[in-house]
């Protein structure tokens, strides 16, 4: 097939990852093309952030706000936390970012990425829309990793289900967002291996958005047994579910490892940019993005190679290794937890001050301090759970080494070029 576009950044994927980061390289004047199969397709998905990590630039993208949002324990102590959560307009978010990226010349192609192979000048990119050739290549094909063919597949999952709600007498919804509610949906679940919480968001006097959600664990956990939660809990309230709000099945892939050996830059969840806390990365890649314009940009006249490894260093410094390090042992171990387990775990993290608990859930300390408050809910911690850390960290020195040591993988196939088509 003919080349039917030349340029120095193609990004595969049009979610919020793929778009942030192609409207920040062509804001900052590359020449850059991105490719979906349905590029406008409206992001469906029920968005939200932490306003304090928000970017300003996009402030204006961010919908309803709720002040202090809850925090409910097993046995119904509760605590807010002192920060803004945030809805996001998926809407004017897209919105805004075509229009910036269509202004500052970007290119959008129609197309499904198939499959690429690289020289010394760049890569060549199969598309079902004809060849493309590019210097730099960004996969932000989500779970996918449409363009990493050696990724690993994902292992642990969160799933939720969700509804709109509102209240059987009429009366308005409790104003105040709930983060985190881990009484159980009905008694019969507290000794169970589904270690589901409730998260809920009011929508405005009336409407309330109410989702049973498991944080992480291995398999994706059956959403019609959440589905059944998630009706008891609205019965048990005296809610009613709104029949023409649209609800939500969800699964976040929670683990998907950092690329680290490819001529391909892997961008949000692709890139394994997934907080391994909380299944976030909206706000995360809309700041990366801006990281990996910069380092692409700087590495203009540097040969492809070199400027990939400076825009991976751009997205992931040494530290912040570290840290998806230690995230993920918290995670692997969250991820076996049964519902007490879950519970008392959570009993301990949730003695954090609430700017640890911020900075944790926002990934804004170093590894040092991080290690610091791991230690913290460790010290707070009931013997089960103290017990089961010890031996998850005996059963892999070698995760938890990676987080609190020096980690500098070797990047295998720098050197291992395919020929150009
Ligand atoms: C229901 C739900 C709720 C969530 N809520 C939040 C939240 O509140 N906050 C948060 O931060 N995160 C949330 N997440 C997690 C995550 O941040 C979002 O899923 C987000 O959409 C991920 O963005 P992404 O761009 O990395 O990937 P995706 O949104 O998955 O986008 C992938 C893109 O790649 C395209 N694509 C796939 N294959 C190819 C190919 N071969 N060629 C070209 N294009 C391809 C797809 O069409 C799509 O455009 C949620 C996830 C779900 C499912």
């Amino acid at each position: 097939m003919p080349i039917v576009h030349k340029m120095q950044v193609v990004i595969a994927g049009c979610g919020p990852s793929g778009l942030f980061a192609a409207t920040a390289c062509a804001k900052a004047g590359l020449s850059t093309l991105i490719i979906a199969p349905t590029p406008r397709k409206r992001w469906e998905q029920r968005l939200c952030t932490w306003e304090d990590e928000w970017p300003d630039s996009y402030r204006q993208c961010l919908g309803r706000r709720w002040l202090r949002p809850r925090i409910v324990l097993a046995d119904g102590t509760s605590r807010r936390l002192d920060r803004t959560y945030a809805q996001i307009d998926n809407d004017r978010l897209q919105d805004a970012l075509w229009a910036n990226f269509q202004d500052s010349g970007g290119i959008v192609l129609d197309a499904q990425a198939q499959e690429c192979c690289h020289d010394e000048l760049g890569t060549s990119l199969a598309t079902t829309a004809g060849n493309v050739r590019t210097k730099i290549l960004i996969d932000a094909t989500g779970s996918a990793q449409a363009l990493l063919p050696d990724s690993r597949p994902a292992t642990q999952f969160q799933t939720a289900v969700g509804a709109v709600v509102s209240r059987t007498d009429g009366s308005p919804v409790d104003p105040v967002a709930t983060f985190m509610d881990f009484r159980p949906a009905d008694s019969a679940y507290e000794d169970d291996d589904l270690p589901s919480f409730l998260y809920t968001l009011p929508l405005d006097t009336h409407r309330l958005f109410i989702e049973e959600t498991v944080l992480t664990s291995y398999d994706p956990k059956p959403h019609e047994t959440l589905s059944q939660r998630l009706k008891k809990r609205i019965a048990a309230s005296g809610f009613r579910v709104l029949p023409n709000e649209p609800g939500e099945h969800c699964v976040i892939a929670m683990d998907a490892d950092i690329p680290t050996d490819s001529r391909v830059i892997g961008f949000g969840v692709a890139g394994g940019m997934v907080h391994p806390a909380s299944g976030f990365s909206v706000a995360r890649s809309a700041a990366a993005s801006e990281r990996l314009a910069k380092a692409l940009c700087d590495a203009q006249d540097l040969s492809a190679d070199t400027a990939v490894a400076r825009a991976g260093l751009a997205i992931w410094d040494e530290d912040q290794k570290r840290r998806w390090a230690l995230f993920g042992f918290g995670r692997d171990i969250l991820s076996k937890l049964d519902t007490r387990q879950t519970q008392r775990f959570f009993e301990a993290f949730f003695q954090l001050d609430d700017d640890d608990i911020a900075d944790w859930l926002s990934d804004r300390m170093n590894s040092r301090r991080l290690a610091g408050c791991m230690l913290s809910v460790f010290r707070r911690a009931s013997n089960d759970i103290r017990t089961i850390l010890v031996l998850s960290a005996l059963r892999q020195p070698a995760v938890l080494m990676r987080g609190l040591m020096s980690y500098s993988p070797v990047r295998k196939n720098s050197t291992q070029h395919r020929e150009a088509a």
